[in-house]
């Protein structure tokens, strides 16, 4: 009876407990998008704790599974489980990044080494790796009868997930010795604090920065939406009747574009370029050193030389030498012209009488004003016509004529900040995709820059059929109180690039949730973003979207002419800056041995041997390089970008030949590699649709690097 009692007590608790918590039900809202009303810090630790227990449990039922394993019971099983982990994770992370407060920090310092710890239990686990390795195996045999009777036991798709499996377990370190097996656990667990603590370093330091102007005077050169926004920015922080500006991008990149007082300037960039390198407790030198020295440790456990040749084995491009092939072809021919441009800077400052040399805080304000001189450009004639509003549906526009695709906006989806706005994503006959979360502004609780994610991945086939939700993240221009949101052209093409990711998530078609949307190798998951910036500028589209936000008339043909005139202008320049720090990345991974690794001495070495020159820094500086070491996403692969590039230009040139709106192309492009996620090879997707090779010089072209 008492027994009775108690257990009853204790099923009744944990009832309660559940019942409150929204991971644990459906959450009922339209398209089940997670119910941000109803989720409370206090739901996460609960639900990572039974998500990792399910999982485990799914896990241990997959590995000691009786039955002889197959592609059935074990790869589709695997792919099946740990769903309500997916659930609280997708939540979790993405608020993390993009609306963390103090105590979603501190459960993420809590749940981050819980995780590597539950990974390392599935990589690292030797009786599911065993099954995992017979399906393999097997299959390789297999193939080799087949290939003979040209057949396939398993679909292309189901060989991508195989593969990709397989390799996952290998390079998470199944095929070690349990000595190295716990090494490898170690190491994990180490990294996985170190990452966060590498970023929110610089988040620390970016936002105890501050530019207090209380001089009207100082202000002199800036455009009177970027003086309104800086005097929003003080009455946010309690200083009214002052102007300030911070290290978010949209604050101090139009300061150096526009300030008259070079002192100032230098002051706000020399601050950008020593975010978590003041040695403070928030200095990043040896964070940097300590996740180097551990990832070296990692590939040298996994045979290989270094974490470059291990990062990069897994890509399209498979070598580090075969990427710096490219970077250094590219370099060649971007460095003369980044000269030639400072040159030209140097001559402004000299007709002006200005008795010094361009330094590198210069150069943004020196470009303004030659984009003035040469093609009678100046930017914030240009902003007026891009609200954000506007630009959003040239975006959608764009989609519908190449895609046929309807993008409807609904307020019946829970949002988790006022700032947010959700999208339908229809078929032509209305049929529903997924659903687009987008938020577009800076605050404290964002990390900065932009980027696409997904609350849910579309997966299964048929009634399984699962829809995506997507979000979209930026930090673009805020609204003032006179003005809408305003882009700059850097932040248009932003916009359209996530939308790309975001479209590459929405309109996936696979089965399986590991290489559904952007689960693809990471030197091509560029692609489907980049190729979209391509349209963003194109006269044909401009004139449908670039309305005044105040008159609605289109952009002038003069003003389109003039974007069009300038395509090249200053690309040596950002050519060069966006090379240093992918060579840079790559340099520091191609390290055999860190012992004594002075971090700042060693950029300077790496950029001395590049000949970069002094008036240009790299893009990101190694104390706030968070590609490089605030995760493992893009470590050893921020030139993942002009990788990409080369393909996405040589794809565009498929639009180009055939009409840039040709529905036949863009349905060609989406059936060929947008909806097919990593369901197989990227070069067989590209050339299936290209019907050939990349070829590198539309890039060329298009950068003036030919
Ligand atoms: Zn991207």
């Amino acid at each position: 009876m008492l027994a009775a009692s108690v257990l009853f007590s204790a099923c009744d608790t944990t009832k309660n407990k559940m019942g409150d918590n929204p991971f644990f039900a459906e959450y009922g809202t339209a398209f089940e998008v997670p119910d941000f009303s109803k989720i409370k810090n206090e739901h996460y630790m609960p639900a990572f704790e039974e998500g990792i227990k399910q999982h485990a449990a799914e896990i241990d039922a997959i590995a000691n599974n009786e039955e002889a394993p197959t592609f059935e019971n074990t790869l589709v099983a695997l792919d099946k489980s740990g769903s309500l982990l997916d659930k609280v994770s997708s939540v979790f992370f993405n608020q993390f990044s993009a609306n963390a407060d103090d105590s979603i920090k501190a459960i993420n310092k809590q749940v981050a080494p819980m995780l590597a710890a539950h990974n390392d239990n599935i990589n690292l686990n030797p009786k599911l790796f065993e099954r995992v390795k017979a399906v393999y195996n097997q299959q390789k045999e297999l193939n080799l009868i087949i290939e003979a009777e040209n057949q396939s036991a398993l679909s292309t798709e189901q060989m991508s997930l195989l593969n990709k499996v397989y390799t996952g377990f290998v390079r998470g370190g199944a095929n070690l010795n349990d000595e190295d097996q716990a090494k490898m656990r170690d190491i994990n667990g180490k990294l996985a604090l170190l990452y966060p603590q590498f970023g929110e370093n610089v988040i620390k330091e970016s936002q105890a920065y501050k530019l207090v102007i209380e001089n009207a005077e100082n202000l002199s050169g800036l455009p009177q939406s970027v003086i309104d926004a800086a005097a929003e920015t003080a009455t946010a922080k309690g200083m009214e009747g002052k102007w300030v500006f911070t290290l978010d991008k949209p604050s101090w990149i139009p300061f150096l574009q526009y300030s008259d007082k070079r002192e100032l300037r230098k002051e706000i960039y020399t601050a950008w370029m020593n975010i978590a390198n003041n040695n403070n407790e928030f200095d990043n030198k040896e964070v940097i050193k300590e996740i180097l020295k551990l990832r070296l440790e990692k590939a040298k456990l996994l045979g290989y030389n270094t974490y470059a040749d291990f990062a990069i084995d897994n890509n399209m491009a498979k070598t580090p030498e075969n990427v710096l092939n490219l970077l250094t072809k590219l370099w060649d021919a971007a460095l003369p012209m980044a000269k030639r441009e400072a040159k030209e800077l140097q001559a402004i400052i000299d007709k002006e009488g200005g008795n010094f040399k361009v330094e590198s805080w210069d150069w943004w304000y020196y470009a303004e004003k030659l984009r003035k001189e040469k093609y009678a450009l100046d930017e914030s004639e240009l902003r007026p016509y891009f609200s954000l509003a506007n630009v959003q549906q040239g975006a959608y526009e764009l989609v519908k004529r190449i895609y046929g695709l309807n993008i409807v906006r609904r307020d019946d989806i829970p949002v988790y900040h006022e700032d947010v706005e959700a999208w339908e994503v229809q078929e032509e006959n209305g049929d529903h995709i997924g659903i687009l979360l987008v938020d577009y502004f800076p605050r404290e609780s964002k990390r900065g820059g932009a980027w696409m994610s997904s609350y849910r991945k579309q997966q299964g086939a048929g009634k399984d059929f699962v829809t995506p939700v997507i979000v979209n993240v930026g930090n673009f221009t805020k609204p003032t109180a006179n003005e809408p949101s305003l882009l700059s052209l850097d932040e248009v093409e932003t916009l359209f690039h996530e939308f790309g990711h975001g479209l590459h998530g929405l309109l996936s078609k696979v089965e399986y949730n590991t290489i559904s949307g952007t689960s693809v190798k990471r030197d091509f998951v560029e692609l489907p973003s980049q190729i979209m910036e391509n349209w963003a500028l194109e006269p044909a589209l401009l004139k449908t979207y670039a309305r005044h936000y105040k008159t609605g008339e289109p952009i002038p043909d003069e003003l389109i002419a003039k974007i069009q005139k300038s395509g090249h202008f200053n690309q040596g320049f950002v050519t060069l800056e966006y090379l240093a720090a992918s060579l840079l990345d790559i340099k520091f991974h191609k390290l055999d041995n860190v012992d004594g690794l002075d971090v700042l001495a060693f950029e300077k070495q790496a950029m001395d041997e590049l000949g970069l020159i002094k008036e240009i820094i790299p893009r990101y500086r190694s104390t706030y390089f968070n590609h490089s070491f605030g995760g493992e996403g893009y470590s050893a692969g921020y030139y993942v970008y002009i990788w990409a590039a080369v393909l996405d230009t040589d794809a565009y040139q498929a639009f180009v030949e055939n009409g840039i709106f040709d529905r036949a192309t863009g349905d060609a492009l989406r059936n060929n590699i947008i909806s097919r996620g990593g369901s197989d090879e990227p070069m067989t997707l590209y050339k299936n649709f290209r019907g050939a090779d990349p070829s590198i010089d539309p890039l060329l072209t298009k950068r003036g690097l030919k």
